[in-house]
C-alpha cells in the first residue's frame, strides 16, 4: 500500500485500518467507507473471529496466546477442548506449546477430523482492511480485502473450519466431528507429528475422514509434491591468495557441482536426472543457502550449500540416490565435494489426496503440508479419506502482501460444510 491516504486515514480512524484508493476521495466519503468496512467485520461472527486470531501474533514456537484464545472461544461454544502439550526441546526461553483438540461431549474419537495450523511464518504483519472501491465509495461486500500475517495461511482455514463445524453441529447435533489445530507446521511439523504419535491417532484409525485446511484457492487438491533437504560440502585447503597454487579452493570446487545439480531438473530419469510425473510435472531443486570462505585474500578451505528438492514422484530415498550418484559421477568420487543427507528419515514423499466430492475444481500444489506428518494406520484396511482444501492463495501466503477477501472466507465455510456432509453421507452411522 503506497497510497498517501494512509496517513490521512490513520488520523481519521486512529487505528491501523487503512483504505486503498485509485482516485482521491473526499474525507467524508473515506470516513463513511471506513465505518462501512468496520461494520462488515463487526457484524459477522466469522469475520470478527478471523480478525481476532490474525491480530494475535503466532510465529512458529510462539503459538501459546492464539491457542489460548481459540480454546476460550471453543469452550464458549460448549465444545470439549483438550490441550495437547508438545514436550519441550530444552531450548532457552521456550514457551508452552500445544495443539488444540476439540470434540462434542465425550466423543473423543470422532469420525471426521478437520485440521489446520495456528502458527505463521515471520514477520508479524498487522491486520488491516482495504476496499477496492470506486469513485462513489461503493463496493461489493465480498471484495473487501483483509490483509495481515496469517490472514490466509492458515488462519483463514482455521476460522472457516470452526464456523463450518459450528454450523454443521447446529443443523445436525449428532454429527461426529473433531477439530485439531496444531503448532509448528511452518517449521518442522512438530505439532502434527506429536498428534500422529499420540493416543488420539490409534491403530486402526478411529476417524474415517480427515480434512486438512491450507490455502488452495477453494479447490480440492489431488496431491502435493514431497520434499527433501541436504547439504553439499566442499573441503579445500587454505593458502595466501597470492599463491593460490599452494591451496585448493572449496568455492571453486562446489560451484560446478551445484550447477550440475540444478541441471538434474531437466535431465530424464533414465539419464540420471530427477523424477518427474504426470500429476506434478518436474521435480525442482533450489539452492537456498550458500556459504564459504573467510576473506578476499584467502583461498577458501570450506564451502557448503543447503539444497531442497520438491519431489514429483518416487520415494525420498530414490531422490537421495539420484543426488548421490550425480555428485559421485561429476566429481569422480574424489571426495572434494560430498553430500550430507543428515537425518535420512527426514523429508516426505509426494502425497496423493482424495477429490471424490463434486462441485470443486481440482488442482495440485507444490508446497508441503501437515499431510505428510500424519501417519494414518490404515494399511491393509479401508483407506481413510484425506482432503486438502481452504481459502486464499499460496502465492501471497508467505509474502508481505498476504491477504484474503471476505467472499473467499465465507465461501470456504460453505466448502468445508459440503466436504463434511459428503463424508457424513458416505459413512452413515
Ligand atoms: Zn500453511
Amino acid at each position: 500500500m503506497k497510497s498517501s491516504h494512509r496517513s490521512i486515514l490513520a488520523v481519521l480512524a486512529g487505528t491501523t485500518t487503512v483504505l486503498s484508493a485509485q482516485q482521491p476521495l473526499g474525507e467524508a466519503v473515506q470516513q463513511q467507507t471506513h465505518t462501512k468496512l468496520e461494520e462488515i467485520i463487526i457484524s459477522s461472527p466469522l469475520l470478527s473471529f478471523h480478525r481476532n486470531i490474525v491480530e494475535i501474533p503466532s510465529i512458529s514456537e510462539s503459538e501459546k496466546n492464539v491457542g489460548e484464545y481459540i480454546i476460550d472461544f471453543l469452550h464458549s461454544q460448549n465444545l470439549t477442548v483438550e490441550k495437547q502439550i508438545i514436550p519441550g526441546t530444552g531450548k532457552e526461553n521456550e514457551k508452552e506449546r500445544f495443539n488444540v483438540y476439540v470434540y462434542t461431549g465425550e466423543n473423543r474419537y470422532p469420525d471426521i477430523l478437520l485440521t489446520s495450523h495456528i502458527d505463521t511464518v515471520p514477520p508479524y504483519i498487522p491486520y488491516s482492511l482495504h476496499s477496492p472501491f470506486r469513485r462513489s465509495g461503493a463496493f461489493n461486500r465480498e471484495d473487501l480485502v483483509i490483509a495481515g500475517r496469517g490472514s490466509v495461511d492458515a488462519k483463514g482455514s482455521v476460522a472457516a473450519i470452526i464456523f463450518a463445524a459450528l454450523e454443521t453441529l447446529n443443523e445436525n447435533p449428532n454429527a461426529s466431528l473433531g477439530l485439531l489445530f496444531d503448532v509448528g507446521e511452518e517449521q518442522s511439523g512438530a505439532g502434527m507429528r506429536h498428534f500422529s504419535d499420540s493416543d488420539l491417532n490409534l491403530t486402526p484409525p478411529t476417524y474415517h475422514t480427515i480434512i486438512f485446511g491450507e490455502p488452495t484457492e477453494l479447490s480440492l487438491v489431488a496431491g502435493h509434491k514431497g520434499g527433501i533437504r541436504f547439504k553439499v560440502i566442499a573441503n579445500g585447503k587454505a593458502a595466501h591468495s597470492g599463491y593460490p597454487w599452494l591451496g585448493k579452493s572449496a568455492i571453486s570446487a562446489i560451484l560446478p557441482v551445484l550447477q550440475h545439480l540444478e541441471e538434474l531438473e531437466d535431465i530424464g530419469f533414465e539419464d540420471g536426472g530427477l523424477i518427474s510425473s504426470e500429476l506434478f510435472g518436474k521435480s525442482t531443486l533450489n539452492i537456498g543457502l550458500l556459504s564459504g570462505g573467510l576473506a578476499a585474500n584467502v583461498v577458501p578451505a570450506y564451502a557448503e550449500a543447503t539444497v531442497s528438492v520438491r519431489l514429483a514422484g518416487g520415494s525420498t530415498n530414490d531422490t537421495r540416490r539420484i543426488i548421490q550418484r550425480a555428485v559421485d559421477r561429476f566429481t569422480g568420487g574424489d571426495g572434494s565435494v560430498v553430500v550430507d543427507f543428515g537425518d535420512l528419515e527426514g523429508g516426505a514423499a509426494p502425497q496423493y489426496l482424495d477429490v471424490d466430492v463434486d462441485g470443486f475444481d481440482v488442482i495440485t500444489v507444490n508446497y508441503g503440508t501437515d499431510v505428510s506428518s500424519l501417519d494414518i494406520h490404515d494399511e491393509g484396511i479401508k483407506k481413510v479419506k484425506r482432503y486438502l482444501y481452504g481459502p486464499g492463495s499460496i502465492h501471497v501466503a508467505h509474502g508481505d502482501n498476504e491477504a484474503i477477501t471476505v467472499g473467499e472466507l465465507e465461501e470456504a465455510v460453505e466448502g468445508y460444510k459440503r466436504l463434511i456432509s459428503a463424508a457424513l453421507e458416505k459413512y452413515p452411522r
